[in-house]
């Protein structure tokens, strides 16, 4: 069997930063260190937190008042925000600064009088997170079909952003759409759908052209590695979306002579390798990694030196 790995795969900056402010959370404060919704939609990355100390809840009113609080990659709301500091909630943010930095355009929009779309999966915690940014009514709008009948003040002065997760084919499909609909419609300057989306989406576009199966380690909550499976299967290559080795079903493998993997931007490298040694388990295997784009970006960590300030509600 040839095993060929997706690059790039697996975990991206925003993960990494999430993951690291709960450990340091962990090592500054008392455990237990609360978050609100999971940190990343990793089971294995949550089980592993829980076991340091973590515990992750769905709603603020599950936390006990003066505890420390992380909000997940995802990002929250300005209710939400402020809840917890009505609450009295020390509060620490973990929002990836990609979905940061979608926020900002969100409200810069509505200050300016646009009617803003949010291009997502209705539900999703980033777009609650998103819509929850500005306080009037937000379209969330997952389908084109959805278009020609959205309601808008002016059609003039209308503009979106989107989840930085989506898939690039859709959203391009969805936007085509858009334009037709509003030509004036204001656009980000560069996608919304982050570099590590698109790095990964595009590795495994090139990889189903090379293999017979393709096997994406992440969680099935996890939009980035669901929207990679669709990558895969839109080219006609049978995909399954695993959470660990424990997931493979042998019979997925008759008459296959090459699997590609590759791993949601929330899935750890050692599960990936889990797969890897599952497969040599059942026979000779050569392992290679294709050729791909080159990942440096990183953003820093904040110190947690001091008393956990919180996110300041507001502009
Ligand atoms: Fe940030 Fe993109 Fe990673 Fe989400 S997938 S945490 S937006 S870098």
């Amino acid at each position: 069997m040839q095993v060929v790995l997706a690059k790039p795969r697996g975990f991206c900056a925003g993960v990494n930063r999430a993951i690291s402010i709960v450990h340091r959370a962990l090592e500054r404060f008392t455990p237990p260190v609360y978050v609100l919704h999971e940190i990343v939609h990793n089971t294995h990355v949550l089980e592993e937190l829980r076991h340091r100390g973590a515990v992750f809840v769905e709603e603020l009113e599950e936390i006990p008042t003066g505890a420390v609080t992380v909000f997940s990659a995802h990002g929250v709301s300005r209710a939400v925000a402020e809840r917890a500091r009505n609450l009295g909630l020390r509060t620490i943010d973990a929002t990836c600064p990609l979905v940061s930095k979608v926020h900002r355009r969100m409200i810069r929009l509505y200050d300016q009088g646009y009617d803003v779309l949010v291009i997502g999966h209705k539900g999703h915690p980033e777009v609650e997170g998103t819509c929850g940014q500005v306080d009037g009514p937000v379209a969330v709008v997952s389908r084109a079909s959805e278009i020609d009948t959205l309601q808008v003040r002016d059609p003039q002065r209308v503009g979106y952003v989107t989840q930085t997760t989506l898939s690039v084919d859709d959203t391009e499909e969805l936007l085509k759409a858009l334009r037709r609909r509003f030509p004036q419609i204001s656009e980000p300057e560069r996608t919304d759908i982050c570099y590590a989306t698109t790095n990964r989406q595009a590795a495994v576009r090139r990889l189903a052209d090379q293999v017979d199966l393709i096997l994406i380690v992440g969680s099935k909550n996890s939009s980035n590695s669901n929207r990679l499976r669709e990558v895969a299967q839109l080219r006609q290559t049978p995909a399954y979306l695993i959470d660990d080795a424990g997931e493979i079903d042998p019979r997925w493998f008759a008459g296959v002579h090459s699997v590609g993997i590759s791993a949601g931007a929330s899935a750890p490298e050692h599960l990936v390798t889990g797969v890897i040694d599952w497969l040599r388990r059942q026979g000779p295997v050569t392992v290679m990694e294709m050729e791909g784009e080159e990942e440096h970006i990183s953003f820093c960590v904040p110190e947690l030196d001091g008393e956990p300030t919180g996110l300041q509600p507001g502009r």
